[in-house]
């Protein structure tokens, strides 16, 4: 049975009991990426199945989907990408444990057993955010003149501001 995702993750308790959660955030309910978008009321739809490999090593299996508005790093507009980071992580508590286990598990070395989801799940979807997030085509070449123009307009008060530092 699916059931809304509790605030705190317990792992060995929740992967001793196989237990399956789903739930619908929003962008604004995630600390460090609110900030970065400006699609704060989009939806996050996030799945995790928990369960024990070899009966004592806790594993989380996840799906994120959501959209996130971010700032193209070549023509500084809004760009709008679609992420769906999906993760199969196994928390061993030391290498030899993390050996035992086949290679489609990220292995993370923990003794953690408790931690907050909406913290876990913004780890998760930070690192699937593109470290220089840009439009899918050649933005700049024909917004260059254009950018520098609405850079001017919304911020009159920069010429004034670089006067002010040259002075002193
Ligand atoms: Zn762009």
């Amino acid at each position: 049975m699916k059931q809304g995702i509790p605030k705190q993750i317990k792992l060995f308790k929740f992967a001793f009991r196989s237990l399956i959660f789903s739930q619908t955030y929003k962008v604004k309910d995630l600390p460090r990426i609110r900030d970065l978008v400006s699609n704060q009321d989009s939806t996050v739809d996030v799945k995790l199945s928990f369960n024990l490999e070899y009966g004592r090593i806790p594993c989380i299996k996840g799906e994120i989907k959501l959209d996130l508005a971010l700032t193209c790093q070549r023509c500084l507009d809004e760009v709008k990408l679609h992420l769906e980071p999906k993760f199969q992580l196994a928390f061993v508590q030391n290498e030899q444990q993390g050996e035992e286990l086949d290679s489609s598990f990220e292995m993370i070395l923990s003794t953690e057993d408790e931690f907050s989801t909406i913290e876990f799940i913004t780890d998760e979807v930070l690192i699937s955010i593109p470290m220089t997030p840009m439009h899918g085509y050649e933005c700049v070449s024909y917004q260059n003149t254009q950018l520098i123009n609405k850079q001017k307009r919304e911020n009159p008060f920069a010429i004034l501001e670089q006067l002010k530092t040259t002075k002193e």
